[in-house]
């Protein structure tokens, strides 16, 4: 069995960074952690196993994306390119670009292509720290392509040694098949897509899209009442570019989370808090669109609603593999202070994905998930932009990543 001290660190158990212990030691067995503490204080017969030094290297817990599109065929740089040269974003999307593009791109992708394009992004994820991500599906907008996309998610989750949660987000878009008949896609989704995908334990959690440019509240609350039936929960990408309601929405159904939030009101921020919905701030879409409304974070605080951080990783708004980047985004642009930012890619993640038992926090009894970074204080995991920050990944008590040192670097 797998038996193992990591010791003489800087731990932050619940990525509080008002809650440390200095020259700290984990004990590991199995997949959990069976004591944490000073070193000083290892009792007998932990002292005897095999034991790592990490020299006053810091630990957190591992960190959670709660929120990414990180499956799609072919990317958008081209469109990137087009609109910083002139060309606007409505002679793009006549053109058949946007959303619809990445839908087409997805669609014509196999499997094995979808696997290994978001293996990379996961990947780089990974050694960076992230030891749960969450994964939507939403790019292929009918039975056979939406059951691709969340199968390569399990799949990812079977090859990789990081927890992945699937979103069913089948009202992403109006697939062009269904053009001007909004509430008959829904119906398909309803009665054709979304069962069969269900039974097949393919979906976690079920999200939807709400906005001007997707589905109206009504279309929707049927989603979230079927979803609801199944004893699915329901998460919404709301009031990002207006406010309509979404967030409520999610509320009134005991909903995960509501992310953006850009356009968020009073009455939001208290339906959100009454229900325990977390606030998922997306701050990398934010930087990358160049909006400038920000999202109420005052607010948030004054409610108590818990706010996440994710990087929407995704080809149209957010083309980024960086959680800590979020998080510098989170700051930079939002203001968050580093223990919120630190929160909301741990503790508060994981509530966002309905998994504050399995993620998030390290303590005795709970999974060995932890990340070991070469820093000197926790401010800096939102401070550096672009570092290799993280040394080492334990997952189930196993390191599964480990950094590389390049020959003529310092060891
Ligand atoms: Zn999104």
């Amino acid at each position: 069995m797998n038996r193992h001290v990591w010791h003489s660190a800087r731990l932050c158990p619940t990525g509080d960074s008002t809650y440390t212990i200095n020259n700290a030691a984990l004990a590991i067995e199995a997949d959990s952690i069976v004591w944490l503490g000073n070193t000083a204080e290892l009792p007998e017969p932990f002292a005897r196993w095999p034991s790592t030094d990490l020299q006053e290297r810091w630990i957190t817990p591992g960190l959670i994306d709660c929120h990414t599109h990180l499956i799609y065929g072919g990317q958008r740089a081209n469109e990137f390119a087009r609109r910083l040269a002139g060309v606007s974003y409505e002679t793009i999307a006549r053109e058949g670009g946007g959303i619809l593009a990445t839908m087409r791109s997805t669609r014509e992708a196999d499997e094995d292509t979808l696997f290994m394009q978001a293996a990379e992004r996961l990947s780089t994820l990974l050694m960076e720290g992230v030891t749960a991500i969450e994964i939507k599906s939403g790019y292929g907008l009918d039975l056979v392509n939406e059951r691709k996309m969340l199968t390569v998610a399990r799949r990812l989750a079977a090859v990789y040694p990081i927890s992945v949660y699937t979103t069913f987000l089948g009202a992403h878009a109006l697939p062009p098949e269904f053009a001007n008949r909004s509430d008959d896609y829904i119906t398909y989704l309803l009665n054709d897509v979304l069962p069969p995908l269900a039974d097949e334990g393919l979906i976690d959690a079920v999200d939807v899209f709400r906005e001007k440019i997707a589905f109206t509240p009504a279309q929707c609350e049927r989603i979230f009442e079927a979803a609801t039936k199944r004893h699915l929960p329901v998460k919404a990408h709301a009031e990002q570019l207006s406010h309509l309601g979404g967030a409520a929405l999610v509320a009134r159904y005991g909903g995960l989370s509501a992310d953006h939030l850009e356009w968020l009101t009073d009455a939001d921020c208290k339906s959100m808090a009454n229900a325990g919905t977390v606030a998922v701030l997306l701050p990398t879409a934010f930087y990358f669109v160049r909006e400038s409304k920000l999202p109420p974070i005052e607010r948030l605080r004054q409610y108590g609603v818990p706010m996440a951080v994710a990087t929407d990783s995704n080809p149209g708004t957010a083309p980024s593999s960086s959680l800590l980047l979020a998080m510098n985004q989170a700051c930079t642009l939002f203001q968050l202070t580093v223990d919120e930012a630190l929160a909301g890619v741990t503790r508060h993640a994981a509530r966002a994905l309905g998994a504050e038992d399995k993620h998030g926090i390290l303590a005795v009894g709970r999974q060995a998930d932890f990340a070991v970074w070469s820093i000197d204080s926790l401010a800096e995991l939102a401070y550096w932009m672009g570092h290799r920050l993280c040394e080492r990944v334990i997952r189930r008590g196993e390191e599964i990543y480990r950094r590389m040192t390049l020959p003529y670097e310092k060891k």
